[in-house]
């Protein structure tokens, strides 16, 4: 049985009645590493033999009659800059190429707990800075649905492993749409949840303010189900939310009678590929049939989006990096002469071009001649998209919206122009700005084969609203379709 085309809830009911073992789904997603990594590239490190070991460990508690969490026994891949205790951790850089956590995530506890089998870590963009998997200092992963094209990133080992059946689910981040628009060029579910939602102890920080860790899946209800483990409050962070959250999973609902949607008019304009376009508003369409009211919405301040994002997150990263100096941990240049020469040795051999640009840019936008012409003036914009985005759902539920304006590109097509890479962004980064909850779902296929996502944005905490959306949605075309490989 192909055991790794299917979803994690079937699975976890599957291994729930005994019709199958955790081993032999365990072996039959490493088979299909086996079978199709070479084309896809969505790991960096494999953890097959610790993975054989706990889900033997789970099939001994199945056995045994215990009362077991809907994830156990299946197999979740880890995107590489959430830290793994004694599992390498690398945030696709030469920095930390041979960094070995002492400690697990927070994120990465809850999974272990719930006795999930970890298949490994997968390929990034270097710190989660970029759009396409092409930053990674060891290789860039490759869309499942053509390999030629990216697979999105910075998560695109995270969508390409579950698109391609090497996870069944995964954990990704997102700064500024790192869940959502590789989930959309590979046909994947992906959630970003609320800022604070999920605790960031253990995400190697890009962007404080920005980052979030979430779930991408082959459809809504395996999101909703790990969003349900991972989320909580947690000491160890101190932006983390303090309330109840709900399990998404049980109370998924599939009703979209009365759902108020709105469609900004500024997501459908210049830039926005038509066949994208016509998909979103096709989707919407059909919950409209199904009893949703959509009306059309303004939000101005989009326009400024991008540029506040790329100075907030430069800037939070500027710092962020600094750590990484040859003296605590990580990378140290092999000959220096003297102190300053062996930081400056070891930053300019230890990362990449895209991080070494951007600390370039946060320094700058933060240095005391620039700091009030761009990086106040970017805070400032920050507040006046969230009151936007606050005034809007005081009547509506959920905004729809494209996640990205093209289909996936081709592997090597905007490396060379940085302006071009970050203009693919320009439907996710808003949501991060604003701290809002969104996902993204595939809703189309363009004549290539290739997926088109559904960006779906709620107000803060409104993660249930957003499933159940997607839920409905989902029911009404039909989930997930995998690529031929
Ligand atoms: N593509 C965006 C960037 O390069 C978002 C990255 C992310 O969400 N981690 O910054």
């Amino acid at each position: 049985m192909e055991l790794f085309k299917k979803n994690a809830c079937e699975l976890s009911e599957m291994l729930k009645n005994k019709e199958i073992s955790s081993t032999e789904l365990t072996k039959s997603v490493f088979d299909r590493i086996k079978a199709v990594e070479g084309k896809v590239d969505a790991y960096l490190t494999l953890n097959e033999e610790n993975a054989m070991a706990q889900a033997a460990d789970i099939d001994s508690k199945l056995a045994a009659g215990e009362e077991l969490s809907p994830l156990a026994g299946i197999p979740v891949g880890i995107k590489d800059n959430i830290t793994t205790k004694g599992l390498r951790t690398t945030c696709a850089s030469r920095m930390l190429e041979n960094y070995v956590p002492p400690f697990n995530a927070t994120a990465m506890e809850k999974v272990l707990d719930s006795g999930a089998v970890i298949t490994g870590k997968l390929n990034m963009d270097e710190f989660a800075m970029g759009s396409s998997t092409e930053n990674s200092y060891y290789k860039p992963t490759k869309n499942p649905f053509d390999t030629d094209r990216i697979p999105g990133g910075s998560s695109g080992g995270s969508a390409a492993a579950v698109a391609a059946g090497e996870a069944v689910v995964t954990l990704g981040s997102d700064t500024g749409g790192s869940i959502r628009q590789p989930a959309s060029y590979c046909g994947v579910v992906g959630l970003k949840p609320t800022y604070g939602a999920v605790s960031r102890y253990g995400l190697v920080a890009f962007a404080s303010s920005l980052d979030q860790i979430g779930p991408l899946g082959k459809c809504v209800k395996d999101v909703a189900m790990v969003q349900s483990l991972i989320v909580g409050h947690d000491k160890l962070d101190a932006t983390s939310a303090y309330r109840e959250y709900p399990n998404y999973e049980s109370q998924l609902k599939a009703d979209l009678k009365g759902l108020k949607i709105g469609l900004p008019k500024e997501y459908f304009g210049e830039g926005i590929d038509p066949f994208v376009k016509q998909s979103v508003l096709n989707a919407v369409k059909e919950m409209e049939k199904q009893g949703a009211v959509v009306k059309e919405i303004s939000l101005p301040s989009t326009d400024y989006a991008l540029s506040s994002y790329y100075i907030i997150s430069s800037a939070e990263a500027s710092s962020n990096l600094a750590r990484y100096d040859g003296v605590r941990y990580g990378f140290r240049a092999e000959q220096f002469d003297g102190l300053t020469d062996m930081y400056e040795r070891t930053r300019s051999e230890g990362f990449g071009d895209e991080v070494k640009r951007r600390i370039m840019l946060g320094t700058f936008v933060l240095s005391s001649g620039f700091y009030d012409a761009y990086y106040k003036k970017a805070k400032l914009l920050q507040r006046r998209i969230q009151s936007e985005f606050a005034q809007q759902f005081e009547d509506i539920d959920v905004i729809a919206a494209p996640t990205t304006p093209s289909t996936a590109f081709k592997i090597g097509e905007n490396t060379g122009d940085p302006l071009k890479m970050y203009a693919t962004d320009i439907c996710t980064v808003t949501v991060n700005i604003a701290g809002l909850p969104a996902m993204s779902i595939p809703c189309a296929y363009d004549n290539n084969g290739l997926p088109v996502g559904l960006q779906l944005i709620g107000n803060r905490f409104t993660e249930q609203t957003l499933l159940n959306t997607a839920y409905a949605y989902e029911n009404i075309v039909g989930g997930f379709k995998m690529p031929e490989l």
